[in-house]
């Protein structure tokens, strides 16, 4: 298998030649028809969160199954798959208390070997999967069957971007129709979670970003109200458009102490406020702890936009496919495995909202 591996944090990513693991009784082998480049790539290439190198990275991904372990009874040779980066092992208390994101099995195929180099060296997967590759050996409980026609660059973005994204807005926020929503970041998850907000029947949404393209795009997936924070501070043009109160919910969907901050003071009393961008692992949040108290605020975290993955990949793709939800015009280049390294450079510039490996 041709796989884009990480060998130290902050180099770039190889291409290289990898032998796939043996199939273990519970695992799937997939050929991978499409990838999406998302910003956590970015955060475990930079060393931000604990994915130890060798890895190969990508968490986004969609194709067809090829081979399956003697035990496997979710998935059979030749159906369609969304992959999961998080497990459903369907046991667990999480997984039977409507938590299956926070399943307890996601530990165990986090740090399994997903690929072998010609030294003999285990390379891991990203999140047990490590989509950057033509194919991959993952746990059946990350193998989501999906039934559709849709293309797999599609069905790619509902790994990561659009189910944390919509998910982030349905099932962590819960959104009610007629509200107010502010979101602070416009980035492939950030697009989602505007289109999510637009699906609940929010009757304002303000974008907020400092990218143009970024605000364009939001406008067109259902933002009422864009705000550049370069024509003054954020918070207050929200506030002034809400009578001075601020949104009822607040999602911020970059991932840092900053931005959190400021969601949390853009949030009327009593509103909610979710944090959806993945943060570094050291990064600490300073907060008013009066104002929490006070004003009543909700602060909620979002791990995969509280999806459950069998559930809702499935609802996200019929919402696609029925024209609610619209995920084609996330795709902002298709690019070849070779050019993953300049797609996080793109990514970095904010010149894309999502680069697509197809
Ligand atoms: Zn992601
Ligand atoms: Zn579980």
């Amino acid at each position: 298998m041709r796989a884009a591996v990480l060998n130290a944090y902050n180099e770039p990513l190889v291409i290289e030649d990898l032998s796939a693991p043996n199939l273990g009784p519970y695992d799937v082998r997939v050929h991978i028809e499409a990838s999406g480049v998302c910003h956590s790539d970015l955060t475990v290439q930079k060393g931000g969160v604990p994915m130890p190198p060798p890895i190969i990275l990508g968490h986004e991904g969609s194709g067809t199954v090829l081979e399956v372990g003697d035990a496997v009874s979710r998935v059979k040779v030749g159906d369609r798959i969304i992959s999961a980066f998080t497990a459903m092992c369907g046991t667990c208390w999480f997984c039977l208390h409507d938590k299956s994101n926070l399943c307890e099995g996601t530990g165990a195929t986090m740090f399994a070997t997903r690929g072998i180099k010609a030294d003999g060296t285990n390379v891991f997967g990203m999140t047990g999967l490590g989509t950057f590759s033509d194919e991959m050996v993952i746990s059946e409980t990350q193998a989501v069957p999906i039934v559709t026609e849709l293309p797999p660059e599609q069905l790619a973005l509902i790994g990561c971007g659009v189910t944390t994204g919509v998910g982030a807005s349905l099932n962590t926020a819960g959104i009610i129709p007629g509200s107010s929503v502010a979101v602070i970041g416009l980035g492939g998850v950030g697009q989602a979670v505007i289109q999510g907000a637009r699906i609940a029947g929010a009757a304002r949404i303000f974008a907020i970003d400092p990218v143009d393209m970024k605000r364009k795009t939001a406008e067109v997936n259902g933002a009422t109200d864009l705000i550049d924070p370069a024509n003054g501070d954020p918070i207050q043009q929200v506030k002034d458009a809400t009578g001075g109160r601020g949104a009822d919910y607040v999602l911020e969907v970059v991932g840092l102490p900053e931005t959190i901050l400021q969601a949390f003071q853009t949030a009327r009393s009593g509103g909610t406020v979710v944090v959806v961008g993945m943060p570094r692992m050291d990064a600490m949040i300073t907060m008013p702890a009066f104002n929490l108290f006070s004003d009543e605020k909700n602060l909620k975290g979002c791990m995969y936009g509280s999806s459950q993955n069998r559930r809702d990949f499935q609802r996200y793709v019929d919402l696609v496919e029925t024209g609610r939800l619209n995920v084609a015009d996330m795709v902002s280049r298709r690019i070849k495995l070779e050019e993953i390294n300049d797609a996080f450079r793109a990514m970095e510039a904010g010149e894309v909202i999502r680069s697509v490996i197809v």
